[in-house]
């Protein structure tokens, strides 16, 4: 947990995670606290929290890095940052982070059409407004009435049409757009999204269509009562996001920062240097994956970009350009937690037949059940990895056979249902031997016995809704239980979600040391041992009986909102956002709170309508009661039932 929570959450010692969002004031939040709050003002789960405090922090603590490394190393200008609107567009998250940002003067970042509109107005006439992506004339002609109300919006050129046609409308109006140009540099980036970068990516002017863009200034400058040069005011470029190796960045900022200082020397005087995103964040699991693990902090990022600004600068004899990052993931990440319960559990270590099915049978046992039944003492007794070996082989051989004579007609049903419960007893056997006996070297079958009797927790989510990222290029979020953290977890499950997609599932978990294909989760039907029930499964409603079980996955502020999709019609999730405060009972107060999509909602994106469905199903039920299967009154009632669903929850309901 130190590794990715950023000292944004641990374990109290009722063992609850708790979070910390104000860094410093000791403060601390049980998170199932709030998700009882949360569904006492009539919320349902899955539940996204976001910890407002939190993004406050970061953004002080990005700024915290540039101001520490400005000072340290004597840099002549200052740092903005600028939030890419695109990681996270809810306007209550852009709002907060332009609040913590006020006295830093941070700005924000559009990359299309519905960003720039949405942002025009929140940034003011003080806020630096930085327009990326690919525009058409009607998103230029906008950037530049803003310029025109005082704004300081500056469109980034990606493409040298995009400056023609800038300029173009900008003579139309008399004017020299001020504007920024996004470099291809010759430098990479590292990690997934390399391909962000470098002299083939998407974006960007080559060096010869920047000098291009100069001459162009060059030439509306003469004989001009202003200098067209004062225009090209940014330089901007962009590795990609997560950059894994830091000296990949430094690298790409040595190589701008030479190009700025050509710039400063010709007569440009550009005033912005903009690093772009890529500011890492670190989602715990492997730090031997060069590709992915981000072995550098916000002080080590804002070092990089400082002082080797600065050492260009001093050394071509050019003033330090003001610094602008576009830290999207590095500000967002860490503020929300979505919530999931737990709805039942599945063993594949069936429970032993039931008696009565044993007592039915009638020949004499079969020699598959009674050879199993053998293996599984075998295997009890067994005391070398030999023997154990042996057993396990055995038991794979004769669950097989039991199969191949169940298809024959040889063997019935609960004569394999027998031959099963016993394989998975041998099963159990052999792993807990191989365990104890420690060997230097695992077995293959070791690790092949430890997936097999993998638990799987099945939960109200939809990963394509809630950490996409994970199931479309593998990015890691840490998961844990919420709760009962007092207790070692002592059964190795899997979460999987809702959806009806065997891809619907966390396939990697962040574990101390690195990752696994397993997540350490409480025995639930230790739980239920009371009720009777459970080897197999628990009741789907946990909470009717005990406490629902809780699981968070953390770190999901950045881009999964977003890039959520609604597979199987399981839609946006109910969120509460948090505040911290030392006045309440409980260490915070809920701001607001947003019901998750409905029904109704997620159906009509799909362009099915209550009217016509409901008219439908009504057409339907008089039918059954034309014909006598069901009373008008069952009729009616059923109807109501099926029209009161377009105002629930795409999820499954808690009690
Ligand atoms: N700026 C640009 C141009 C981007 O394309 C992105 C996203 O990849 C960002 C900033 C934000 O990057 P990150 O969230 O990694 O900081």
């Amino acid at each position: 947990m130190p590794v990715w929570s950023d000292g944004f959450f641990a374990v109290n010692d009722a063992g609850a995670v708790v979070a910390r969002p104000v860094p410093g004031a000791g403060l601390e939040i049980e998170i199932t606290r709030v998700v009882a709050a949360a569904r006492a003002e009539g919320l349902s789960l899955p539940l996204l929290i976001r910890f407002q405090d939190i993004l406050k922090a970061r953004v002080d603590r990005l700024n915290g890095a540039f101001a520490d490394a400005i000072a340290a190393s004597g840099y002549a200008n200052r740092y903005h940052a600028i939030y890419p609107i695109k990681v996270n567009q809810l306007r209550e998250v852009v709002e907060e982070i332009l609040d913590a940002g006020a006295s830093h003067q941070l700005g924000l970042e559009c990359g299309s059409k519905p960003e720039l509109i949405a942002a025009l107005p929140l940034v003011g006439i003080d806020r630096l407004l930085i327009c990326n992506g690919v525009k058409d004339a009607a998103m230029l002609s906008l950037m530049l009435a803003g310029q025109q109300l005082g704004q300081q919006v500056l469109p980034v050129m990606e493409k040298f049409s995009e400056y023609q046609e800038l300029a173009a409308l900008g003579a139309e109006r008399g004017v020299v757009p001020r504007m920024g140009v996004r470099v291809k540099l010759s430098t990479r980036g590292s990690g997934r999204w390399f391909e962000s970068g470098g002299s083939r990516s998407k974006f960007g002017l080559t060096v010869p269509e920047l000098v291009r863009v100069v001459q162009d200034l060059e030439q509306r400058s003469l004989g001009a009562a202003t200098d067209a040069r004062a225009a090209l005011q940014l330089l901007h470029f962009h590795l990609g996001s997560q950059i894994a190796d830091i000296q990949a960045l430094k690298s790409a900022v040595r190589e701008m920062t030479q190009i700025y200082a050509d710039l400063r020397l010709r007569g440009v005087p550009v005033r912005y240097l903009d690093v772009g995103g890529g500011l890492g964040v670190n989602y715990g699991g492997d730090y031997g994956s060069a590709d992915s693990a981000i072995t550098y902090g916000l002080s080590e990022y804002a070092n990089a970009v400082v002082y080797t600004v600065l050492d260009v600068c001093r050394a071509r004899g050019v003033p330090e350009p003001i610094l602008l990052s576009e830290s999207g993931r590095a500000l967002t990440a860490h503020h929300s937690v979505l919530v999931v319960p737990v709805l039942g559990v599945h063993r594949p270590d069936a429970p032993p037949l039931p008696a009565p099915e044993a007592a039915r049978r009638p020949h004499s046992t079969p020699h598959v059940v009674t050879r199993l039944a053998e293996i599984v003492a075998e295997a009890t007794g067994a005391t070398t990895q030999a023997a154990l070996l042996e057993a396990y082989h055995d038991a794979a051989e004769n669950r097989d056979d039991a199969e191949q004579l169940l298809r024959l007609g040889y063997l019935d049903f609960a004569a394999l249902a027998e031959a099963d419960a016993l394989y998975w007893s041998a099963c159990r056997a052999v792993l807990a031997g191989l365990k104890a006996l420690e060997p230097a070297t695992v077995p293959p079958e070791q690790q092949q016995l430890e997936e097999l009797l993998t638990d799987v927790y099945l939960c109200d989510f939809s990963v394509f809704q809630s950490v996409l990222d994970h199931w479309a290029i593998g990015q890691l979020f840490p998961v844990m239980p919420l709760h009962r953290l007092d207790r070692r977890p002592e059964r190795r499950a899997q979460v999987v979600d809702l959806t009806c997609d065997s891809d619907g599932k966390i396939a990697e978990y962040v574990v101390v040391g690195g990752t696994a294909n397993w997540l350490p989760l409480h025995d639930l039907s230790a739980d239920e041992a009371h009720g009777g029930s459970a080897q197999q499964a628990v009741p789907r409603d946990p909470g009717a009986r005990a406490q629902p079980y809780y699981i968070g996955l953390f770190l999901v502020g950045a881009y999964q909102e977003i890039l959520g999709d609604a597979h199987n019609l399981l839609g946006r999730v109910a969120e509460v956002h948090v505040y911290a405060s030392s006045d309440e009972p409980d260490n915070f107060w809920i701001e607001e709170t947003l019901p998750g999509i409905s029904v109704r909602e997620m159906l009509a994106d799909v362009q099915y309508f209550p009217n016509d469905l409901d008219r439908r199903m009504s057409d339907l039920i008089k039918t059954r009661i034309d014909a006598g299967v069901v009373k008008p009154a069952e009729g009616m009632r059923i109807l109501n039932q099926y029209t009161r669903f377009f105002d629930r929850t795409t999820y499954c309901e808690l009690p």
